[in-house]
């Protein structure tokens, strides 16, 4: 059967809301295809939908590394109603894609496993983190992942060894949804487990500007180099524009102070990019995605 996918099919799923209350930053219109999967046969639908209706098709998890501006004539497919699962089977622990990191730290601490402490804070979903080997401090998440459960463009669900995807700086081969993640963890004792995420927690506040929305580094540190350093001697921490601010803490991180708009986004990232390029010659690169 090959009738266009009418949205009606969908609607029991459909949100009517707007992408600022999806994302960390807190900007974003209303959209107009947002979708909220209950199961893989929901999603199997919103596939179709977007195939059939030729419409690109988004996934967002914690939605702390997108900036979106026109949210027209694009699916958009959350995972917060998806079933979340955890298992933990002798060395190996399942996860679902939707499941929130910092959740996933506390339990893992309670079954005495550890490892990703270096990540506790960031507000973000396990399959977000993957599809963008989340890193900090010399490590990533990739260094723990066994294989990962994808549903594939067919509709079919895959297991993915890790050997069979590509990962680099904040970055993957990953193409496809992810379901589900298998991990190797380390076993250690819950107090050190807790006086690590002690340890990475107090350098995060100390360094960065949780008090304000924001999607994290918006720029990848080039190489031998720090982003943040860079825009800080072109002297541009506290530069503004509309509500959106390059953080004084910290000079990678642009704020929503309030009301900041798409633009006044994308402009401050211009900026920054002209500034640096004039003073170093070297091109900041994006490492937040933006979907104008
Ligand atoms: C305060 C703060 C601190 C941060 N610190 C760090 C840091 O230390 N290190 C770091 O690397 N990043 C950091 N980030 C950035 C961000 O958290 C990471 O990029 C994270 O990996 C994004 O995960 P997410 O679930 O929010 O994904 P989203 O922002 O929702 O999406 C990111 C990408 O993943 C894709 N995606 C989401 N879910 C799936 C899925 N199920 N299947 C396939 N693709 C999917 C999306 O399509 C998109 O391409 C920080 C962000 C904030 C706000």
């Amino acid at each position: 059967m090959n009738k266009k996918f009418d949205i009606e099919d969908l609607n029991s799923i459909r949100s009517d809301g707007y992408f600022k209350d999806f994302s960390h930053i807190k900007i974003g219109n209303k959209v107009q295809y947002l979708f909220l999967p209950r199961s893989v046969s929901d999603l199997a639908l919103i596939f179709d939908f977007a195939s059939k209706n030729k419409l690109p098709l988004f996934p967002i998890g914690g939605g702390s590394n997108v900036l979106l501006g026109n949210a027209k004539k694009r699916v958009l497919l959350m995972d917060y109603k998806l079933p979340k699962t955890f298992d933990v089977n002798s060395d190996e622990v399942v996860v679902s894609a939707n499941f929130n990191l910092n959740s996933l730290i506390n339990i893992l601490k309670k079954n005495s496993l550890g490892g990703l402490e270096f990540l506790v804070t960031i507000p973000a979903h396990i399959g977000g983190l993957l599809k963008m080997n989340a890193g900090a401090f010399g490590k990533n998440i990739s260094e723990y992942l066994k294989w990962i459960e994808v549903l594939n463009k067919k509709g079919e669900i895959e297991i993915i060894p890790k050997d069979k995807i590509e990962f680099s700086y904040r970055k993957s081969s990953i193409k496809d949804y992810i379901l589900k993640a298998a991990f190797k963890f380390e076993r250690k004792l819950e107090e050190e487990i807790d006086s690590q995420i002690k340890k990475f927690k107090k350098i995060r506040k100390d360094s960065q500007p949780i008090n304000f929305p924001n999607l994290g580094c918006v720029f990848k540190n080039p190489k031998g180099e720090s982003a943040g350093k860079l825009i800080d001697e072109c002297g541009l921490k506290g530069e503004k524009i509309g509500d959106a601010e390059i953080s004084e803490k910290h000079a990678n991180f642009i704020i929503n102070k309030g009301n900041a708009s798409f633009e006044d986004v994308t402009n401050l990232i211009k900026l920054i990019q002209r500034k640096v390029y004039a003073k170093t010659g070297i091109e900041l690169e994006l490492e937040i995605t933006v979907l104008n």
